[in-house]
């Protein structure tokens, strides 16, 4: 294998890159073979620096028979290259080395223009199983942007936390990192300000500006790019240009990408990185955030209150905010304390479902009793041995589940502490995931209960 300085091979890179430039547009080609450098170049292999991963596939799967006609090809007949993934460049190195950069003062008027909700910080971000990793994950991608997971691509329904957790990356590297250029945006703002762009004939600023002056993206609800095909490419080439300088991007979702309607090309790069849901947050998550925002409004929440909230809202924290906020107004306005009484009161048509009178604890008690072959006695008793413990556990997680009565009706039902019929119910609904038989008897006793 020689080096080859002096014959074709020297020149066969460039002429491949002569050729894609007449046959692509320069947005693509600045994004993908710009980035390339060539390492070593011989007459049996050519060796190629990539910005990461998805130029190396990129190449692969657009240009493979382009390559074949101008680089040299191995003995299976594929182009013989080997590619090296530079060395992740973080964004606050390549931001030393950028001697020309602009000013700390240009970077505060940047950082001026930067909307974001000051209560929106990790710190005051509660969180629980439903949205650990994505909370870790997001303080992982501000501690080292462009470093760890890139994009980073959060899914979930609303008001679950994902623009909570979007700014506060934006707080934490701004707090850090004096220098880098955090742009925080929503889709609806970024194809309006394209369309003014559009109408002031000012494009190509607009361009600029997102390729070469932002560090860190952020962009909230990309939702909102869906039907847009025109702003979908605009995006996409931005997002490809960043990324390839390991430029940090965040995006959240409503929908995973693969359920967005958005080009392939556009659910293809927003895949490449790390996706993560946030999910809706389990009850004890619902009271500490509920505890939480009480506390921040000085208010006084009794425990089996916040419980008797959080039961009856579920799936959306911004609805608990409201509910802590209507419930501390009525309460200093009418000078009452608060209890579930007003709670019922005051947020009636906030609660997401009424109790259920057709079913009864007894109800359930009697069906379980039949199905195990216990005495509903042995079931309100506090007999420990299995054979009683378990059919006990089941009538909990069945009462918790078929009646939408609060966790306090249940304790005081049954005997139980909170804990304990929360306990029941995780234990029961762990174990019929291998118990067949298990989960066979609770079907039973559920169709019987039901009919
Ligand atoms: P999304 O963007 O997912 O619709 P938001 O981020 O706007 O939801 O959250 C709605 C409200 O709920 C915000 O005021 C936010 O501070 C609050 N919130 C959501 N999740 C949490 C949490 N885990 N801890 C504290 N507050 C939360
Ligand atoms: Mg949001």
């Amino acid at each position: 294998m020689t080096l080859c300085n002096t014959c074709d091979e020297e020149n066969s890179w460039d002429q491949f890159l002569s050729y894609i430039k007449k046959r692509c547009s320069q947005t693509a080609f600045g994004n993908w073979f710009e980035p390339i450098k060539v390492l070593e170049i011989t007459s049996d292999e050519i060796t190629l620096e990539v910005p990461n991963i998805f130029v190396k596939e990129y190449l692969l799967s657009n240009y493979k028979d382009d390559l074949l006609a101008f680089l040299p090809v191995n003995q299976k007949g594929e182009p013989a290259i080997n590619f090296i993934i530079a060395r992740p460049k973080s964004v606050s190195e390549g931001e030393k080395e950028n001697k020309s950069r602009a000013s700390s003062g240009r970077i505060d008027s940047f950082r001026s223009n930067l909307k974001l909700n000051n209560n929106y910080t990790f710190d005051t971000f509660i969180e629980g199983p439903s949205n650990q990793f994505v909370k870790s994950a997001a303080m992982g991608v501000a501690a080292r942007p462009g470093q760890s997971y890139n994009p980073f691509f959060i899914h979930g329904g609303v008001g679950l936390g994902k623009t909570h957790i979007l700014h506060s990356i934006a707080h934490y590297i701004c707090g850090k990192n004096r220098k880098l250029r955090v742009q925080c945006i929503t889709t609806e703002a970024f194809i309006n300000e394209l369309v003014d762009n559009l109408r002031n004939k000012s494009v190509d600023k607009m361009k600029r500006f997102y390729r070469n002056s932002v560090d860190v993206l952020l962009v909230d609800d990309i939702q909102f790019l869906q039907n847009r095909v025109n702003f979908q490419e605009e995006f996409c080439n931005t997002f490809e240009t960043l990324i390839n300088q390991n430029k940090q991007i965040v995006i959240t979702s409503d929908k995973p990408p693969g359920q967005l309607q958005l080009s392939e090309r556009m659910v293809a790069r927003m895949e490449w990185g790390l996706v993560a849901q946030i999910g809706v947050p389990e009850l004890e998550t619902r009271v500490a955030i509920l505890q939480h925002k009480a506390k921040e409004k000085n208010m006084e929440l009794p425990n089996n209150v916040a419980f008797f909230i959080a039961e009856h809202i579920y799936n959306n924290v911004r609805q608990l905010e409201g509910a802590i906020n209507k419930l501390s107004a009525s309460s200093r306005l009418l000078n009452l304390k608060i209890t579930e009484d007003l709670v019922e009161k005051t947020l009636r048509e906030m609660l997401q479902h009424v109790p259920d009178n057709k079913i009864s604890v007894e109800h359930v008690l009697k069906s379980v009793a039949a199905v195990f072959q216990v005495r509903v006695s042995d079931l309100k008793g506090s007999s420990k041995t299995k054979d009683i413990a378990l059919p006990r556990q089941v009538a909990m997680y069945l009462a918790y589940k078929m009646i939408n009565g609060t966790l306090q009706g249940l304790s005081d039902s049954f005997g139980k502490t909170h804990s304990t019929i929360l306990h029941a119910c995780k234990s029961v609904k762990k174990k019929v995931q291998n118990n067949e038989l298990l989960r066979r008897q609770i079907g039973i006793v559920e169709r019987n209960i039901i009919s």
